[in-house]
This record gives structure tokens, sequence and C-alpha cells, in this order.
């Protein structure tokens, strides 16, 4: 085996050798960390000539780090329930979202349209998948390959019906037949789903979405036809809290809450420039000035998925964390499974099979702030008064009937 077939798994934890050439970092704090470090080279200007806009390397986004970390770990964990990026206007929210595509892991996905995978036939029999498919597994052949995690995006002014599916029109002129034809979130299944300005998006389309989050699947009825679909998806929503309120059931259901601010350092905000600047001039020379390390985190957040499944959380770190929420007065029980899982993934990309109290602290904050609500504050304290009124109105009516 050549130094370049290496695979992260085989490198001993002590080993010196572990992808030096690749990229320096090694953990998910020495990646984010080497994010703002670098210094472009004197860009030559060119004129770019793209069709398609190219998504801006991960790698080359500017300070960002708490936006940047919730996103690696919802890739490595897609546990930890969704991300909120809260935050005004060009704050790179947006272009952190679409940087990721080039770094999304690898998943086992259907081979076809309806999505059908062998798991299906594990559960729920050979009918549990299309007559294709059921045919292909008679016949041995795989209905699935390994295919790369990709980013969904929610457009703009879209309607219930393109969420969740309907009558497919097409097949049913073509056969005289009705079917069902997938909608946005079955698409979503094991793959991000994005959402900008989430808070300006309808009641009715944003409860499908969260309900289908929540299940990791969804029923459509249409006309006599009714289909399942699975939605294990990992939700983003971008919103700018200038421009709406997101009601606090939704924003209950997101695990991470980012608040994102402009930067602050002079430096800083210069390289930023520069780097969009270069950017903007010629697409692929910034690309490729990234690729090695862009490589290089798409492998480390691979193998920190691969891992995951090892980390272990002891009782004893878990504890104080509860007891810890408890005196936040946090009710909502996603307060700690979102913590947990982001300290687990935190711990995988740090290549570790056991959470500590320090991952805990590092992700805290993302998955505790916004938790705690006004309304059921003032609700509680209104009850208690109401409470002590009562019995103490009772007590009087006991002294009246004596
Ligand atoms: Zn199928």
């Amino acid at each position: 085996m050549s130094q370049n077939e290496l695979s992260l798994q085989d490198v001993p934890e002590t080993g010196e050798t572990k992808e030096r050439q690749a990229h320096p970092f090694h953990t998910l704090k020495e990646l984010l960390d080497y994010v703002s470090g670098r210094t472009l080279p004197a860009a030559t200007p060119e004129e770019a000539v793209l069709s398609e806009p190219l998504p801006f390397p991960f790698l080359a986004i500017v300070g960002q780090r708490e936006m940047k970390l919730a996103l690696l770990l919802g890739l490595i964990n897609p546990l930890i329930g969704g991300i909120l990026l809260i935050g005004p206007r060009g704050t790179a929210k947006t272009t952190a979202v679409r940087s990721l595509l080039d770094i999304l892991p690898s998943v086992e996905r259907s081979l076809c349209y309806y999505g059908c995978l062998p798991e299906d036939i594990q559960t729920g029999g050979i009918s549990a998948v299309c007559p294709d498919c059921a045919k292909k597994y008679g016949e041995g052949l795989p209905l699935s390959a390994p295919g790369r995690v990709r980013l969904v995006e929610l457009p703009l002014n879209t309607r219930l019906e393109d969420v969740v599916g309907g009558i497919d029109e097409q097949v049913s002129i073509d056969h005289d037949r009705k079917r069902i034809r997938r909608g946005i979130l079955a698409r979503a299944d094991r793959n991000l789903l994005y959402i900008d300005e989430i808070n300006l998006l309808a009641d009715d389309i944003i409860d499908a979405i969260l309900d289908a989050a929540a299940q990791g699947a969804y029923t459509v009825h249409r006309d006599s036809l009714s289909a399942t679909y699975r939605a294990r998806f990992v939700l983003i929503g971008s919103m700018n809290p200038e421009e709406g309120h997101l009601r606090p059931q939704i924003m209950d259901r997101f695990g991470l809450r980012v608040i994102v601010h402009g930067l602050d350092d002079p430096t800083q905000r210069l390289e930023a420039y520069n780097r969009v600047h270069a950017f903007h001039n010629n697409q692929r020379n910034l690309i490729a000035f990234y690729r090695d390390e862009m490589q290089g985190a798409a492998r480390e957040i691979q193998s920190a998925r691969q891992q995951l499944s090892k980390v272990d959380l002891p009782d004893k770190v878990a504890n104080p964390a509860i007891r810890l929420i408890h005196k936040l007065g946090i009710d909502s029980l996603r307060a700690e499974i979102t913590w947990f899982e982001a300290s687990r993934a935190y711990a995988a990309a740090d290549g570790r099979s056991r959470v500590t109290p320090q991952d805990l602290q590092v992700v805290a904050p993302m998955a505790l702030r916004l938790r705690r609500s006004k309304f059921m504050t003032g609700f509680f304290n209104d009850q208690i008064v109401e409470e002590e009124e009562l019995v103490g109105l009772l007590a009087g009516l006991n002294r009246k009937v004596k």
C-alpha cells in the first residue's frame, strides 16, 4: 500500500504520517483554526466565464467559526436535529451552506426514482419497493450504491404540492393511470435541506417540513392514492431577525442555533474581501488553491461519520449536563438530545470514542441558546400565583363550610 492509499482508519493514533502531506489538520478544531490562517497569493485579474456558479470553498470563509463548526457537526451527525443560522444579511450564511458542496460525505443511495432501498425490503417485505426494484432484488442486482450527500435548496415561492409531492400529471396523461410524484422532502432523504429566510415561509409548508423531519418519513394522500416516503434530512434554515420572527415552536425544532455576526476584526474583513474578490476574478483559481485542503476536510468528515457510532457518552459526563439544563429552566428535551449528539460528533471528529466535559462545553452555546422561553417562564410564574390564589380562596371556602 502506498502512502497515498493509506486510509485514516489504518493510521495509528500516534502516527506522524497521518495525512501530513494532504492537509495540516487532524481534528475539527485544527480544521477550524486553519481556515482563518491562510493568506492568498497575489491574484492575477482574469475574467471568469462560467455558466454555472461554483461554490465558494468552505475553507476560504474567513472567521465565522461557530457557523462553520455547526455545519460540520451537521455533516458528521444528522441526529443533531438541524441547524438554524440567525443573522443579518451579508454575513455569508448562504455562502457557507453552499460551500459544503465540495466536502459532503458519502451515503448509500437508492438507484431508483422512487427511492427504494434494500432496507425497505428488510423492514416491509418485497412489496415495500416498486415493481422494478422487486425484480432487481429477485435477480440479485443492487438497489443502491454509494453516493454523495446532496444539498437540496427549497426554492423561493415553493408550493406545498412541490414540497410533499402530488399527482404526476405526465404519467396520468401518458399511461392513463395515476402516480404520485416525489416531492422535495422525499428528494431530501439522506441529504441536506436548506431553507433561506425560513421565517418568511408559509405556515402549512413549514409544518409539513418539520413534521417530516421529526418523523423521518411522511405520507401523501392524493385522490385515492397514498404514498409514504423517507425524509431523513438535516434541515438547515437561515433567517434575518430584522425581517420577521420565527414561531417559538419552530425555533424549538432546530437543534443547533448559531448567531451570525459580521466580522469585527478589520484584518479579517480585509482578508474576507480579498478572497471574495479573488473568487469573483477567477472562481476556478481560488477553488484550485484550496483543493488539497478541501479534499482533506472531506476525508476527515467521512472518517468522523464512521467513528460516530463508536462514540460513547458516559453517565458521569452526562449527569452534570442534565443538571445544568434543569438549572437553566429549559423544558424541551431537544436541548439534551442536540447537546449530546453534537458532543458525540465533536468527539468523533477528534478521533475519540468517548465524550469529555470539554466536548460538551464547546458545543453548549449552540445547543442551549434561545431555548428558554420567556412565555413559558411567565406562564409558570402566573400559574404559581393562580394556584396560591386558588388555595387561599379554597381555604376561605372551607372555613365558611365549617
Ligand atoms: Zn424502486
